[in-house]
């Protein structure tokens, strides 16, 4: 499943493409008419009507989420009226909001090219091109209004933990933060409302970076271990996305290339093979109901 480092990929290829286009047509498939299925708000006739005529301001990332502010087509230009004036950043502006699931991927492709199986959604550009989301499993989602319309529709996850890169989150706040938890750091880390953007992948590499079991309790965690976790996961994050994403199912980027940071995990998907550390076959388990991969020498 695509987390931050993935998703931050995605928007960085798509922004310079995306940002200041004009939706010209939108054009969905029969699964994503199945409502609640892939268009999770408004409805699918109504996602199609707000988006068109509307320009895409920018793109930008929100924990595993790709989030497009939108501003209101010029007067006369056929979509419907009514819906914002409001400026394209404010809380009151619409916005295309897609979360690509286990197997989404939100790419940008020339009109002739054929469509590739599971092609769900197909959105015609003012600059010529075509954003596409296609999907084979369809458990990603793709939501369009204003963030209270979003929030009151329970569409959108209500609270999302702060962004753990960035120098959204320093140090000693996640440290207060994880400290007062009480569960098991893996489920802590998969946890959105507690820390926006990590999913199994790093959450496993962190554990490991930081000599932590993820089955460790959060509140039993010395300040030393908390600081290294801190650092371990701003580290695996930041090399993943320096080397465009970890392709560990079928993620590709913007561009439908893989990313290569697959090939720099530790111990993701490595379970029974020797650690790359101490040479210990790495212990597989379940946490918080996910494959979980440590080694049993090198994490306490
Ligand atoms: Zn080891």
């Amino acid at each position: 499943m695509p987390e931050l480092p993935e998703v931050e990929t995605v928007v960085r290829d798509l922004r310079p493409q995306l940002s200041g286009r004009r939706v010209e047509l939108v054009q969905l498939t029969r699964d994503s008419l199945i409502q609640g299925r892939l268009i999770r708000y408004p409805t699918a006739r109504q996602f199609v009507q707000r988006l068109r005529g509307r320009t895409i301001t920018s793109v930008t990332r929100r924990g595993k989420y790709i989030v497009m502010p939108l501003q209101s087509p010029a007067p006369g230009h056929g979509a419907t009226p009514g819906y914002d004036a409001e400026s394209p950043n404010g809380a009151g502006a619409q916005r295309l909001i897609v979360h690509l699931g286990m197997t989404g991927h939100l790419r940008l492709w020339e009109p002739e090219e054929m469509p590739v199986k599971h092609t769900h959604v197909r959105v015609l550009l003012d600059s010529g091109l075509e954003l596409r989301y296609d999907d084979q499993r369809q458990f990603g989602r793709l939501l369009l209004g204003t963030e209270a319309e979003i929030i009151a529709a329970r569409a959108f996850p209500p609270r999302l933990g702060p962004e753990p890169i960035h120098g959204d989150l320093t140090e000693a706040e996640f440290a207060k933060l994880i400290h007062a938890r009480r569960r098991p750091v893996k489920s802590a880390l998969l946890d959105q409302s507690f820390l926006a953007g990590v999913g199994n992948i790093y959450a496993d590499e962190a554990c490991f970076r930081a000599g932590i079991r993820p089955s460790r309790w959060t509140h039993r965690l010395t300040l030393r271990e908390r600081r290294a976790l801190y650092e371990a996961i701003q580290d695996v994050l930041e090399n993943s996305i320096a080397a465009r994403g970890s392709s560990v199912i079928d993620y590709v980027d913007g561009f439908g290339l893989r990313g290569t940071n697959q090939e720099k995990l530790l111990v993701y998907g490595r379970s029974g093979e020797p650690c790359l550390t101490c040479g210990t076959p790495l212990q597989g388990t379940r946490l918080a109901g996910r494959g979980t991969v440590y080694c049993r020498k090198c994490q306490r």
